[in-house]
């Protein structure tokens, strides 16, 4: 039996964007509207409270740092794929969101003259990454959580897992959702809808990411027809901690931490002579690769991993200990290493997503009353590479504009009312196709080999065979039967949802190497040793991924190009 809940405006994903999204739709509609939070975690444990290192924010242009500057770095940084219109809006908005997040009750790091700190992060001209400590998503999603629980009119729905989106008429009418606790089937009807669901990084294995950081949100858009934006370009942070992947900040470098070699040589001086270990990431993780291909990386012999050392010795015992602090726990508990003595051995790692659902400048999807934001969606201010900082700081400002856009939608529609079959067509496939489904395929083996292929072949750098073989496994993939439980029992069946996960991974995964395979040049995390240069003539455009009958049809759309014209990056 389909359960039937209404609301105004139905928010999924209860991280960073979606807790923003929320209290400015409830705030907008001066309490009236009623509002949904649903996440399938528990909201805390969402991806956004592990960030580490900070949040972008120009404070203090007395000191010599400028919007223009902030907007500039962005754009260079995107490799010029970022839309420009949209970094400008960000970039003006972001100094009211570090005050807003301040009046909200944030303890932010601070000066010695009390006014918020700064650090430097990597491609920036100014150090303009505010933080709080080492743990500002925890400071940020504590200080939204508390603010959101004080609205009357926001519901959370804590632990439902949404598996698709109901739309009538080329309307949005809601999502359909399995409550985990009981197993009970859903839909969750809205006149708004708002998906911030976060990243996909789960799709590698070797990941900064929570397990939970699966495509389950872009999936669901793609599914309903919505386009999946850029999805090619995927970052690799140059400092995940061997063997785990478990991030180690790039504040490490912004503090005055060095990559070095088994030379002993701080290579980066031949990479970028300027900016050195604080280029963009691309730029440094390229370069690390190409110091371990050339033997000059160490290798860890119980995993065979190779790695390079991050030698944390000139930031100083003390600088450490006070303003690292997590970090020099991560490293002593997973790795047996305190830094404050001896360097940390690290490799590039997936850890973040460019791509995402395709939206306006507004955050609005091409489905009417839908929108997204946070890194599920693709504005895009981060176009072919992010900058560091600006991704916890870009849920803050888009989700803040979604949830107004939405409360205002829906203040003028009335109660939406019970939707067609859509809802049941979607319980048959999942409890009578799925659930009861008899595959001959384990699931969790078709996790692992698309985390492997994802790992080998998508990975810092790309060749066009490597591409194709990844596609094909993908494709094999698909063709097995492998959708079915092996759990039986309704009450927090955890196997469902990992199927769930994996059929949405399986989508996305096809997605972001189609786009791969097709694009051939190379633009900022996106660097195919078959196409080194990047080619503006025939590349400077979005990649927009529709679904087809045999897998995604690409089409492309223009960036908008507003000050600043595409240069060569030097860092
Ligand atoms: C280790 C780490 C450190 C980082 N450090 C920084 C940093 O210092 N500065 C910075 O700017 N950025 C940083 N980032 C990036 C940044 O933290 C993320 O991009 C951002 O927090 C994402 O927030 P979000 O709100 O979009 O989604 P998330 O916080 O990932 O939340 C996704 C939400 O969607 C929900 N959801 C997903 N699928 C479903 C479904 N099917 N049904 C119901 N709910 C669903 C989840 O329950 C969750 O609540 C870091 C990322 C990582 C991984």
């Amino acid at each position: 039996m389909v359960e039937t809940l209404k609301h105004d405006v139905v928010i999924v994903g209860s991280g960073l964007a979606g807790l923003r999204a929320a209290i400015e739709a409830a705030r907008a509609s001066g309490g009236k509207s009623d509002i949904a939070v649903v996440t399938k975690v528990q909201a805390m444990r969402s991806h956004s409270v592990s960030a580490e290192g900070g949040t972008a924010a120009v404070l203090y242009p007395e000191l010599g740092d400028s919007l223009e500057s902030h907007e500039f770095d962005t754009v260079k940084g995107s490799d010029y794929l970022a839309d420009q219109d949209a970094v400008e809006r960000f970039v003006k908005a972001m100094p009211g969101e570090i005050y807003q997040l301040d009046h909200w009750g944030l303890p932010w790091s601070r000066k010695e003259d009390g006014r918020i700190a700064q650090r430097w992060f990597g491609g920036y001209s100014y150090p303009r990454a505010t933080y709080a400590e080492d743990k500002v998503g925890f400071f940020e999603m504590q200080t939204l959580y508390d603010t959101a629980t004080k609205y009357d009119n926001i519901h959370f729905y804590q632990e439902w897992f949404v598996t698709s989106i109901i739309a009538e008429g080329g309307e949005f009418r809601g999502f359909t959702a399995i409550e985990m606790k009981t197993g009970g089937f859903a839909q969750i009807l809205g006149k708004a809808g708002i998906l911030a669901t976060g990243g996909s990084g789960r799709l590698y294995s070797f990941a900064t990411y929570g397990y939970s950081s699966t495509p389950d949100g872009m999936a669901t858009a793609y599914r309903a027809g919505i386009p999946l934006k850029d999805m090619e370009f995927i970052q690799f942070h140059p400092s995940g901690l061997i063997p785990s992947g478990i991030l180690i900040t790039e504040a490490v470098r912004g503090e005055g931490g060095v990559l070095v070699n088994n030379q002993g040589e701080r290579f980066m001086k031949r990479y970028a002579p300027n900016k050195l270990d604080l280029a963009s990431r691309d730029v440094v993780s390229r370069a690390m690769m190409t110091e371990i291909e050339e033997g000059r990386g160490f290798k860890d012999e119980a995993t065979g991993l190779d790695y390079i050392h991050l030698d944390f010795s000139p930031i100083g015992a003390e600088k450490i200990k006070a303003r690292l602090t997590q970090i020099r726990e991560i490293a002593i508990k997973f790795r047996g290493i305190d830094p404050v003595e001896k360097p940390l051995p690290v490799k590039p790692v997936c850890h973040y997503v460019m791509g995402g659902i395709d939206t306006n400048i507004d955050g609005a999807t091409k489905l009417k009353g839908l929108w997204a934001a946070g890194e599920a969606a693709c504005v895009s201010i981060n176009g072919s590479n992010r900058l560091g900082a600006n991704s916890t700081a870009e849920c803050l400002v888009w989700g803040k504009i979604t949830g107004a856009e939405a409360a205002k939608y829906a203040e003028g529609k009335s109660k939406p009312s019970p939707t067609g079959e859509s809802a049941q067509l979607e319980e048959k496939r999942i409890f009578d196709g799925i659930f009861h489904g008899k595959g001959g395929t384990n699931p969790y083996e078709v996790r692992d080999t698309i985390q492997k292929e994802m790992d080998k072949n998508v990975f810092v750098y790309r060749t066009g065979e490597g591409l194709g073989n990844a596609l094909r496994k993908i494709r094999e993939l698909k063709a097995k039967d492998f959708l079915h439980c092996e759990d039986k029992s309704r009450v927090y069946n955890t196997n469902l949802s990992d199927v769930l996960e994996v059929e949405s991974m399986l989508t996305v995964a096809e997605v972001v190497i189609a786009g791969a395979l097709a694009r051939t040049e190379s633009r900022g995390a996106h660097a195919r040793r078959d196409f080194p240069e990047r080619d503006d003539k025939n590349w400077l455009k979005h990649t927009l991924a529709f679904p087809g009958p045999d897998g995604p049809r690409l089409d492309y759309s223009a960036v908008t190009i507003t000050k600043y014209q595409p240069a060569e990056r030097h860092y």
